[in-house]
């Protein structure tokens, strides 16, 4: 196929790596980073001039104003669309705007689905990501095989545009949480005199088990804070689901303590280290670290 791939950054330079190494002509338009090295495509001048010569155009790109500006603003992709082509927005943006900007995708002429992914950088690299879509069915049916060559867990979460957004921002409140109980859990038991790596290797056998225990405790242990996934960008993502629930009358209490959690990250340096540095926080006010130091800073 003829693929517009927009956004190429920590999660969309592997995966237009494996678009192209799946035999799609791929062609991108750069903001200010330059084209990832070894990635075949064609750059172009603007949105516009890539949907114009692409069937399917794949947006990856890191918050809402950048995918609204990619789609309608000036020489955007809107502005180029082929009659029928398909508009895939893989990003993470919030549900609301989506449905706008679908609407307009379709009065241009075009189809959309949103698709945002959960897995990282590790499943973008290793094609393994969690791919969840909101939009008609046979627009799902026609993606499939991109989403088969960049994911495996693949899921028309709904009809209705916004519907993975959605899906997506649930995600990230169950990830949000985990963490800080992982973190508030091993500070805990450090606190009373456990090693934390035990309590973490006891814990991975029982109930308590689960992926954030395992990666994300592991990091807290071993000090490891470097992304993986910004703190920045799951503030974002806590946001929208917090402006998304607030539009529905709904209070998420445990999410608004976990982005005020984030905040002090903020405050402490952090915003763009790794999410599992949250402990980080845990730590400064237990006034002890996981090894028993006074914390810094
Ligand atoms: P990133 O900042 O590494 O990449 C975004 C890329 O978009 C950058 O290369 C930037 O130059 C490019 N870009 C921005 N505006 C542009 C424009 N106008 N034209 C062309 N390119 C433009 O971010 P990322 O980590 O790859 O995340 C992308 C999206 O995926 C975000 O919505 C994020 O929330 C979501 N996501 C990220 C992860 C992760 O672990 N990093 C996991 C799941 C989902």
């Amino acid at each position: 196929m003829d693929i517009g791939f927009i956004g190429l950054g920590v999660m969309g330079a592997p995966m237009a790596g494996h678009l192209a190494a799946a035999g799609h002509r791929i062609r991108t338009s750069l903001n200010r980073a330059p084209l990832p090295q070894g990635l075949a495509a064609e750059v172009l001048p603007d949105p516009a001039a890539v949907a114009a010569a692409s069937e399917a155009v794949i947006l990856m790109l890191p918050d809402t104003p950048d995918v609204v500006r990619v789609l309608t603003g000036p020489r955007g992709v809107i502005g180029g669309l082929r009659p029928g082509a398909l508009v895939i927005d893989m990003s993470t943006i919030d549900p609301g705007e989506t449905r706008r900007l679908a609407a307009a995708v379709r009065e241009a002429g075009g189809a959309f689905l949103d698709a945002p992914v959960s897995g990282g950088e590790v499943g973008a690299r290793n094609a393994t990501l969690t791919i969840m879509v909101g939009g008609a069915p046979a627009d799902f049916e026609r993606a499939l095989p991109l989403f088969r060559t960049l994911g495996r867990n693949i899921t028309l979460v709904g009809e209705t545009s916004g519907a993975g957004q959605t899906c997506k921002l649930a995600n990230q409140i169950v990830v949000a949480l985990t963490i800080e109980a992982v973190a508030e859990a091993l500070v805990f038991a450090a606190r009373a005199g456990c090693d934390p790596a035990r309590v973490r290797a006891a814990l991975m056998g029982g109930f308590a088990a689960s992926r954030v225990l395992e990666v994300h405790g592991e990091r807290m242990i071993a000090r490891r804070f470097e992304p993986g996934f910004r703190i920045r960008l799951h503030q974002k993502d806590l946001g929208l689901a917090l402006g998304a629930a607030r539009a529905l009358g709904l209070a998420l209490p445990a999410t608004a303590a976990a982005q005020e959690l984030f905040s002090a990250c903020h405050a402490l340096g952090l915003a763009d280290a790794d999410h599992s540095a949250l402990v980080r926080v845990i730590e400064t006010l237990a006034g002890r670290t996981l090894a028993g130091q006074a914390p810094a800073g």
